[in-house]
């Protein structure tokens, strides 16, 4: 039997457990919070989620529906609003957000993600799908899609430091877009929580928070699979980006990368064809010369020259966006003419700004630890813990 002194123990015990809870989520400090696009101009998504949920309207903070399992529902757009199966919201955006993960399909492709998920209506009236979480989370998600997560530790910790860098920066740049970043190459590949691995998550609890930064701001770490020799300029890529750390640096530590040397056998019909497709002039292709390079060895013009002598002159960056950067894989490379083909012979893999991944992985190798790896490819920059009350915006 209950009697008011063990109620009022209870009640004291209770209170020790909730003043402890609220002091765990107090210390828990896990930086700031990202968005990324993980879907963009669909007709449907299905969400999942198993355990305690919550969907609610993000803009007035309104619960639209809770319980203890989401079974698979298809979002699509109605007539005013949102319809989670045949459920009709009359709001442009609901958020999905479960105490474990949120699972989202699209076009029969499933993906668990950590923090919630926005479905939006957007102004073409297509869907967009964004992925809102810690920074933390976000890196634990895309280190495995850039390197291997056998790779020495001291190498896994330099890509971390690198990609949470790297997005810092764009969510810095993208104040006023929906998003701060894509899940696809054109910013770091993000496939969520079946992309974490045990050593991989190491890495980024083992740097956490740490950034790089020059000058008082976060840089933009970019990276690449393997410089080839040298890494380049920023300023040959991104002219607005010229930034000391970001000069290039002559790199001995990719020699193993199985990318340091390529070669690509192309037709020249296929070249000319790619050419005209972008409103570039010029016949079947009787020459492709190398006429200048930097300091990289990387090329800078190339003059094509077809039957008739017509001549077309075009930076080496075109050039290679133009064939395909996974084709020409990298800008250092030269070519030999071969009848009706022509061969591309080169070196490194990626535009080769910035850290040169298998050159970290080389000297993680040979024993460097991380943060000696970082100043090697971008020195003058040095390493920053930024916690989430700091604010972002701010670097
Ligand atoms: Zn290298």
């Amino acid at each position: 039997m209950l009697n008011f002194k063990h109620l009022n123990l209870l009640l004291a015990i209770l209170l020790i457990f909730v003043q402890a809870s609220f002091a765990v989520e107090a210390a828990a400090d896990n930086g700031p919070l990202i968005r990324i696009a993980i879907a963009k101009d669909i007709d449907a998504v299905e969400i999942q989620m198993t355990g305690a949920y919550e969907i609610l309207n993000p803009l007035t903070r309104e619960s639209l529906e809770s319980g203890m399992k989401f079974t698979p529902t298809v979002v699509t757009k109605g007539k005013s609003g949102l319809m989670l199966g045949n459920k009709q919201f009359a709001v442009n955006r609901i958020r999905f957000y479960c105490r474990r993960d949120v699972t989202v399909g699209v076009n029969n492709k499933e993906r668990r993600y950590r923090g919630f998920v926005d479905v939006v209506v957007t102004p073409n009236n297509k869907l967009l799908v964004i992925n809102q979480l810690e920074v933390e989370d976000y890196i634990k998600g895309v280190l495995y899609h850039e390197v291997s997560n056998r790779w020495p530790m001291e190498a896994l910790k330099v890509q971390a430091v690198a990609a949470r860098s790297y997005a810092l920066y764009q969510i810095k740049a993208s104040v006023t877009r929906d998003f701060d970043v894509t899940n696809d190459i054109y910013s770091q590949v993000y496939g969520g929580r079946n992309s974490e691995r045990y050593r991989t998550n190491l890495a980024v609890d083992g740097t956490k928070g740490e950034v790089l930064m020059f000058q008082g701001k976060v840089l933009p770490a970019y990276f690449h699979a393997t410089c080839g020799g040298h890494t380049e300029n920023s300023k040959e890529l991104w002219p607005r980006e010229s930034l000391s750390p970001l000069e290039g640096i002559r790199c001995i530590y990719c020699r193993e990368s199985p990318h340091y040397f390529w070669k690509r056998n192309l037709q020249l019909k296929e070249i000319q064809e790619k050419l005209n497709a972008k409103g570039l002039k010029i016949g079947l292709i009787d020459d492709i010369a190398v006429t200048q390079r930097n300091r990289s060895e990387r090329i800078l013009t190339l003059i094509i020259t077809d039957k008739q002598g017509q001549q077309l002159t075009i930076s080496g960056k075109d050039f290679r966006e133009i064939v395909g950067p996974n084709i020409i894989r990298s800008n250092n490379y030269y070519v030999v003419m071969q009848g009706y083909y022509c061969d591309f012979f080169g070196k490194g893999w990626g535009h080769g700004v910035g850290m040169c991944q298998w050159g970290a992985q080389g000297m993680a190798t040979q024993g460097y630890h991380y943060d000696k790896i970082l100043q090697f490819y971008y020195p003058g920059s040095t390493i920053k813990v930024i916690k989430g009350s700091d604010s972002i915006r701010a670097y």
